[in-house]
């Protein structure tokens, strides 16, 4: 089994270290348990002192030798279990070469798959470690991402989700363009039907990103905006850029062109010297703003960041309660907005699995992105089958997911496509 980790707060590290200890109950019947990811990068000297279960530690710099190293955990002859180089700064020459050492396997057989466009951070965001460990903006070539899409697609993969640290930065290092340039390399892709772009900083979702996303028949009229706040200061103080005013313009500028887009944002509560009336600002700007996704985190504090020796430390118990406070407001907006579909129909709906327990159809339309959103469960009535795209009859809503039914129509016909 190979775990990869994240190491970027200290939730994502405990459920890590939860999960691995989980899977070494399984050890008799395993051939070994190896952990990869920015965990590893980050801590392994610890993490091999507290997970003796483990049989390697795989860092980034030792990628390009995974198969091998893997290969030989299997076969019992692993030499020493850290390989690589933890604990220095990420060196952009080992992402290079792991790319060039390992094409793109697919593990399982979903009709959708992520794309990773680039690595790296020039943010520098006080709060945030993810720089530390995957180190400044390297973006991957057109080329490279146009053979990877296309190679997805010849596997069976129709929808492709985007992702890196800082989607709209992509570009900026290598000259090659912007994430428009990569939209327009993936348009008119063979099998491609549907690519969603993750990680937009909202100071790079200009009217022109904006008007390519709504205007393009393959982009998911999607939006995934990290805010993390939004009162000035607040933001000022975490390094980033916008206020409520200016996310609001943005937000009724997307909201004008496409009512129906789906928004996500994440919200981080309890950051140094975050007040009662901060907090307050970011629960109403929740309640007020048609969300369809909000993700709400209490501030980690990270050594090595900007962040770390910042004056005005907010209690645990007081961020808890505020961070309470606003995904209360979030799980409000959200059952709102589902509601709102109700007694419309959803084009294009992907069908991703069989739910037996609930005899129903688990299936995302554009705005639910694979993993972290909610879902449009269909019940099991007509002949659909997983990857297949079907025009669905919201029937009603649960919290925040959707249930319908393939709407009569537009689904008999595909239907019948399907069985002749
Ligand atoms: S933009 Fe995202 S990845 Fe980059 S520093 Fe800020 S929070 Fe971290």
């Amino acid at each position: 089994v190979v775990v990869n980790t994240c190491g970027f707060i200290e939730a994502a590290r405990r459920e890590t270290i939860e999960e691995v200890l989980d899977l070494a109950q399984l050890k008799p019947r395993l051939k070994g348990l190896v952990l990869t990811g920015c965990l590893v990068a980050r801590s392994a000297a610890e993490l091999e002192e507290t997970l003796p279960e483990v049989d390697a530690f795989v860092d980034f710099a030792a990628y390009p030798r995974i198969a091998e190293i893997v290969h030989d955990v299997a076969e019992g002859r692993a030499a020493g279990p850290v390989h690589g180089d933890p604990g220095r700064r990420f060196d952009p020459a080992w992402w290079d070469a792991s790319i060039a050492a390992s094409p793109r396997l697919r593990l399982g057989r979903a009709p959708w798959s992520y794309l990773k466009i680039a690595e790296g951070c020039d943010r520098g965001c006080t709060f945030c470690a993810i720089p530390l460990m995957r180190g400044k903006l390297r973006s991957r070539s057109l080329d490279d991402i146009e053979t990877e899409a296309r190679a997805l697609a010849e596997l069976g993969v129709s929808e492709l989700s985007l992702v890196s640290q800082d989607s709209v930065m992509w570009g900026r290092d290598s000259g090659e363009g912007t994430l428009v340039t990569v939209i327009r390399r993936l348009e008119g892709i063979d099998g491609l039907r549907r690519v969603r772009l993750m990680y937009l900083h909202p100071q790079g979702v200009t009217d022109e990103l904006v008007d390519v996303i709504l205007g393009s028949s393959m982009v998911a009229s999607y939006f995934d905006l990290s805010l993390q706040h939004v009162t000035a200061g607040v933001l000022r103080r975490m390094g980033r850029w916008g206020d409520r005013e200016r996310f609001e313009r943005m937000l009724g500028r997307i909201r004008a062109r496409a009512p129906r887009a789906g928004i996500r944002s994440t919200f981080i509560l309890g950051f140094p010297g975050e007040g009662d009336e901060d907090a307050a600002e970011v629960e109403r700007f929740v309640a007020d703003n048609e969300l369809d996704w909000v993700g709400v985190f209490t501030y980690s504090r990270e050594e090595g960041t900007r962040a770390f020796g910042l004056a005005g430390a907010v209690p645990d118990a007081v961020a808890r309660e505020r961070a309470e406070a606003v995904d209360g407001a979030a799980q409000l907006t959200m059952a709102r907005r589902a509601s709102a579909f109700v007694g419309s129909t959803l084009d294009d709906v992907l069908v991703e699995r069989f739910d037996p327990g609930g005899d129903a159809w688990v299936s995302r339309s554009e705005r639910e992105a694979p993993e972290i959103d909610g879902h449009v469960r269909l019940g099991a009535r007509g002949a659909v089958g997983v990857g297949d795209y079907v025009d669905v009859a919201v029937t009603g809503s649960e919290g925040a997911d959707l249930v319908g039914e393939i709407a009569p129509s537009r689904g008999e016909a595909r239907a019948r496509r399907r069985s002749s």
